[in-house]
């Protein structure tokens, strides 16, 4: 009988940040934390995501047109951003009114781009598989492999053509066509998830880009599957300590471990 595994346990998050930078997994897992203080930008981007899941409701109930649409999104932020404290109050403690508006300044002013992709998309496709595609069978459900190693928990899971399969929401930048190459591995690693769950194959996930209301369907391929798992490995090598070698990119600049990170810094000189 096959043993389930005893190294350190792998969550989908570790290998989405992996793919960001591998080092950033050996801050993380040793208590480091990972996400800069709350400004506008990233409160445009909770607004945003709050927002999306209030998609369904408003193709459901709003007869179709682009100033219908932006009116009903105008009017689910405005309640969005009420709520968000309530949903958020760790996060937004101590948080400054300005900066509060100005999230949601910058979260409005995405709202008829949103308004104009979900309309091309509804024409497009109709607005039952909208639907479909949109709303929840389960929102944020937790799922684990002891035999994966993995545990993770997709945005929410969706019923299409019959079958449920994970969906993703991404408050960052969309690509002109299809998804991020890390979308792809992140979409993988909670369809290996989902298959564990359930017993049986979970063809494509899907990715809202929910900055533009753009939906993206994404088929898996066998080389995405390898990919997660060779991920997983070497992230159960780095979270059992294992330090690997720094990126040195463009994004260095902005990441909140440089200080640590760069050579002769105080934790660096622990290690070597
Ligand atoms: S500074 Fe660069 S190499 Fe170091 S953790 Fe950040 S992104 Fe990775």
């Amino acid at each position: 009988m096959p043993t389930e595994s005893t190294n350190p346990e792998i969550n989908v998050s570790d290998i989405v940040l992996y793919i960001n930078c591998p080092r950033k997994v050996y801050f993380v897992s040793r208590g480091f934390e990972l996400l800069p203080e709350i400004n506008a930008l990233r409160l445009e981007r909770m607004l945003l995501k709050e927002l999306s899941l209030t998609y369904p409701e408003i193709v459901k109930e709003c007869s179709l047109n682009a100033d219908n649409l932006c009116k009903e999104l105008e009017i689910s932020l405005a309640q969005t951003y009420r709520d968000l404290p309530i949903m958020f109050p760790r996060e937004l403690a101590g948080i400054a009114k300005e900066i509060l508006d100005e999230g949601e300044v910058r979260a409005r002013a995405k709202i008829p781009e949103i308004a104009a992709n979900l309309l091309s998309a509804l024409e497009e496709y109709g607005k039952d598989p909208m639907l479909a595609a949109l709303t929840p069978v389960k929102t944020e459900p937790f799922l684990s492999s002891g035999k994966l190693n993995l545990k993770g928990v997709p945005s929410k899971l969706v019923c299409f053509e019959g079958t449920q399969v994970p969906s993703i929401i991404k408050s960052g930048n969309c690509p002109e066509q299809g998804v991020w190459a890390s979308d792809r591995i992140h979409a993988a690693a909670l369809i290996l998830l989902l298959e564990a769950e359930n017993g049986k194959e979970v063809p494509f996930a899907f990715v809202e880009y929910v900055s533009f209301g753009l939906l993206r369907k994404v088929i898996i391929r066998s080389s995405d599957r390898r990919e997660v798992l060779q991920i997983g490995r070497n992230v159960e090598k780095i979270k059992a300590g294992f330090m690997p070698g720094r990126k040195e990119d463009k994004s260095c600049k902005e990441c909140n471990f440089l200080e640590h990170c760069i050579p002769g810094s105080s934790l660096m000189s622990k290690f070597f």
